[in-house]
């Protein structure tokens, strides 16, 4: 990679940084002065881009953040290697406004990530005060299979057999961004968990991605009794929590959690090795193999990555492995490969 490369990807870097900060506060279309300070910097980081490129240069914030709806990102003085994005990438959905899972994945590349560090700390808390490991792995299936509380109904989390449980956790659930309660409804994708728009110019989305045909939506008309997890942990625990689950189901010895990061687990493969994985349910294999790089370093072994079938594989592996660097100990899995069990049907369908 290029000098020259390294400087346009810290710089994307940064602006997805910005947008995430600026989602967090603000509704995307509707701009609020002031602007987050990270947001000001991105912006005159990009202006100078421009200027150094001789090349396009935004008018200000809100040209900043039409320039991350266009796919592609086509129009920015950018340099990047060529297998780090796909050419479909944007920062910005354009029909809801919100980050993209590319932002978010962005956003937690190089040693000023927030996103992916952000979920990794709210874990780590929690595992703190868990106090044990299996008190630390019931707490983390509950936020995989409830990201998103439609309905919260307090008697009910202070039930017996959850009451513990909801105690350790209830502090990493808040309202939901009020741009999601427009309308006085609030939609919920029964195949990701995730929050959705079922209605928009480009027809159904949900933060998970899911593929379109199928897709069924919860709804309910008091969004100010609804409750979610931040974002970061929406995406990059709950989303491939669904595929974890499944993987996980499929071994005869109880996979064991290494409560480290966004969670790994240790499990004894059917194949006589002692494998340690993580699921991954992203959309960049770029940016996933440089997280994936610095996970199987910081954890001192070999690293499987599992990802969900689907017809996506393929291309996603061979991305992946591309932008893998050569002397990390990673290797990337189909969930079905992985398990060994034949055709997982994609985890957030089953559990539709
Ligand atoms: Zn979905």
């Amino acid at each position: 990679m290029t000098d020259s490369e390294q400087t346009d990807i810290d710089l994307l870097t940064a602006v997805a940084r910005g947008v995430i900060e600026l989602a967090a506060t603000n509704h995307l279309p509707a701009f609020q002065l002031p602007y987050p300070p990270s947001v000001q910097l991105a912006l005159d980081r990009v202006v100078l881009a421009g200027l150094t490129h001789d090349g396009p240069i935004p008018t200000g914030v809100p040209d900043l953040m039409a320039w991350c709806r266009r796919p592609g990102l086509t129009g920015w003085p950018l340099e990047l290697p060529g297998t780090l994005l796909t050419a479909d990438a944007r920062l910005i959905h354009p029909a809801v406004w919100e980050p993209t899972r590319t932002c978010t994945e962005l956003a937690s590349v190089g040693p000023q990530g927030v996103s992916e560090q952000e979920a990794e700390a709210l874990l780590m808390g929690l595992a703190d005060v868990c106090g044990t490991v299996e008190r630390f792995a019931d707490c983390r299936d509950f936020l995989i299979q409830r990201p998103v509380i439609l309905r919260f109904d307090p008697m009910d989390l202070l039930q017996p057999a959850r009451a513990q449980t909801w105690n350790l956790v209830k502090g990493l659930y808040g309202p939901l961004p009020a741009r999601f309660g427009a309308d006085e409804v609030v939609h919920c994708c029964t195949g990701c968990g995730l929050l959705a728009k079922p209605v928009t110019a480009e027809g159904p989305w949900c933060e998970g991605g899911c593929p379109s045909e199928g897709r069924e939506f919860d709804m309910s008309h008091e969004p100010r009794l609804s409750r979610a997890l931040p974002l970061s942990l929406r995406l990059l625990l709950a989303l491939p929590g669904r595929t974890e689950l499944a993987v996980r189901a499929q071994f005869t010895e109880r996979a064991r959690l290494i409560p480290r990061g966004l969670g790994v687990h240790r499990v004894n493969h059917p194949d006589g090795s002692f494998r340690v994985f993580q699921i991954h349910d992203r959309e960049q294999p770029g940016l996933a193999a440089l997280r994936a790089a610095d996970t199987a370093a910081r954890l001192g072994e070999p690293l499987s990555i599992v990802v969900p079938d689907g017809p996506a594989y393929p291309g996603y592996r061979q991305r992946f492995e591309l932008t893998l660097p050569t002397d990390a100990q990673v290797r990337i899995f189909s969930a079905s490969e992985f398990t060994g069990s034949g055709p997982i049907v994609r985890a957030r369908r089953s559990h539709a």
